[in-house]
């Protein structure tokens, strides 16, 4: 019998023993930097000429890995590979695809702080950011296995007389995966395993920012006995494969997590027929967020500058959940941007391969460039009070920055930045704060931070994002406790980590006998 569901334990690294197992992760992986990559397709290793360079942002000069990157003809074959294959493994039972999961899990946990350790490297996350990462990739394999055991058990119906009536949940075909750089463990884990424990096959096609640590999953899917071509390891660049891969007519279902541009391509191209396709293509798309932070006058202070600094500026912003707008009451308004303020300046940015450095830097150039120049927009639409300016120059580091007095409908409080960029702006009452909040075109997630029941009660309601949290950070949901998708322009909420996510994976087949 399994055991329930628990959350994997994050690692605690003010102990020796695990700072130095940690330590010694890092000097594994910088031991095997600048390694090759290949394609997989159906079990065969590929190489290409065209290749990707991962470099380490917290050191640009430092090569992660170097990774094949595929053209169409084979992504052509991933797909045709991938439709071959899930002729057998749509016949293999839930629970024992379940297993694999089960196993999966098991090696990632063994292995647990040397893919942190690749995190560190290529994501630039810090050793609690990374940990989290790779703890949660963990929990969605032992979560999504239960929940494939529970969909593969005879699904209560009411009974009539002289008919047996069964409903199945049967997987939906070939799947393309698109996870994110950010959680690029976790959302990548999550994705794939649960489009193949739900007895689809799989083209990956991870971000081409931080391919190696999807490379390395490809490993543990193998030493799992994941059979060949379940999932087709597929590196490419978004704009050579990916409209590809969307439109193709074996393509059943598109999983993307990503932006809101993204996103919305892909809703556009994955809605048009095409010559030979049988089906309408079913998309699960996660997209972005400008999630908001509201105090209200009766808070306690102290926590809501804590909650403020912590979701705006875990891993330099870069997170979907992350506070980019703290919405503050006008009586608590100067006495929470002080603290923030405070707390900003106190925070230390370096290279994250040192555990005394809070955060690291941004992902990669085009990230960095395109942070900046909000940086400059936020200049012209509030007042600057913490950070506005690069790093140090050996990586892609950005000081957290905190602009105060900014208008609610100013670009910095309307557009994503994904970056350590914090806007305030002041409420007049509680209502106009939930008006502010409620402002933009996405719905990910949102804090209250208040003691006032009636208001708690009133945003429960009102608030309108798929993940609210009261006194508490808007950031680090946890896979069962925290289902997570959200509404808008911020996607399809398919809630994944929820007990609902595995059927976006599915189709229902309803079997009537007469007796
Ligand atoms: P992105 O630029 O949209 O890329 C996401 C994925 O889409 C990458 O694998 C990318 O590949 C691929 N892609 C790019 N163009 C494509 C195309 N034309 N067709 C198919 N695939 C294409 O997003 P990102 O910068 O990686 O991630 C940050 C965004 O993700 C933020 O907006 C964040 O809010 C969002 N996010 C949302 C959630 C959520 O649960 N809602 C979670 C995490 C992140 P390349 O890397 O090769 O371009």
């Amino acid at each position: 019998m399994l055991i329930e569901f628990k959350n994997e334990p994050f690692t605690n690294f003010r102990l020796p023993e695990n700072k130095q197992a940690f330590e010694e992760a890092l000097a594994k992986v910088e031991s095997e930097l600048g390694r090759e990559y290949d394609l997989i397709i159906g079990g065969e290793r590929i190489k290409t000429e065209k290749k990707i360079r991962s470099i380490n942002p917290s050191n640009k000069q430092q090569v992660v890995g170097i990774v094949s990157q595929a053209d169409q003809a084979l992504a052509e074959r991933a797909i045709q590979t991938a439709a071959q294959t899930f002729e057998s493994w749509k016949a293999v039972p839930g629970d024992a695809r379940a297993r694999y999961l089960y196993k999966a899990a098991a090696i990632l946990r063994r292995r647990k702080h040397e893919f942190s350790a690749w995190l560190v490297k290529e994501a630039g996350k810090s050793w609690a950011e990374a940990d989290a990462d790779t703890a949660e990739a963990i929990d969605f394999m032992e979560y999504y296995g239960r929940q494939m055991d529970k969909l593969s058990q005879r699904q209560p119906l009411p009974r009539i007389p002289g008919e047996d009536n069964e409903l199945y949940y049967i997987p939906l075909g070939v799947g393309v995966v698109i996870p994110p750089w950010n959680f690029p463990l976790a959302i990548m884990v999550g994705m794939t395993t649960a489009a193949l424990v739900s007895g689809n096959t799989v083209v990956l096609k991870p971000a081409s920012t931080t391919p190696v640590i999807a490379a390395k999953f490809m490993e543990i899917l193998e030493d799992a006995g994941v059979p060949k071509g379940v999932v087709n390891f597929l590196p490419g660049s978004g704009g050579e494969v990916g409209d590809f891969l969307v439109e193709h007519p074996l393509t059943r279902f598109i999983s993307f997590t990503g932006s809101r541009d993204v996103g919305l391509r892909i809703n556009e191209l994955a809605a048009k027929h095409r010559p030979g396709q049988k089906w309408m293509k079913r998309l699960i798309a996660e997209m972005g967020g400008k999630d908001s932070i509201i105090v209200d006058s009766d808070a306690d202070l102290e926590l809501a500058a804590q909650t403020i600094v912590t979701s705006a500026f875990g891993f330099s912003g870069q997170k979907c959940s992350a506070c980019s707008r703290a919405i503050v009451h006008q009586d608590v308004y100067d006495q929470v941007l002080s603290r923030v303020v405070e707390l900003t300046k106190a925070l230390t940015v370096g290279d994250v391969v040192r555990n005394d450095f809070y955060t690291g830097p941004v992902i990669d150039e085009k990230a960095y460039n395109k942070i900046l120049e909000y940086i400059e927009i936020g200049k012209t639409e509030g007042k600057l009070m913490a950070g506005g300016e690069k790093g140090p120059d050996n990586g892609y580091y950005i000081m957290p920055t905190v602009f105060a007095d900014v208008a609610p409908d100013a670009r910095i409080m309307q557009e994503e930045i994904f970056g350590p960029v914090v806007a305030f702006c002041e409420a007049k009452d509680f209502d106009h704060a939930l008006e502010i909040a409620n402002n933009t075109e996405y719905g990910l997630t949102g804090s209250v931070i208040s003691r006032n029941r009636a208001h708690l009660e009133k945003a429960r309601t009102e608030f309108h994002v798929g993940n609210l949290y009261f006194n508490r950070k808007c950031t680090g949901a946890l896979v069962g406790v925290h289902p997570f998708g959200g509404f808008n322009m911020s996607g399809t909420d398919s809630k994944a980590g929820g007990p609902d996510y595995l059927l976006l994976f599915t189709q229902a087949k309803l079997v009537s006998e007469v007796l």
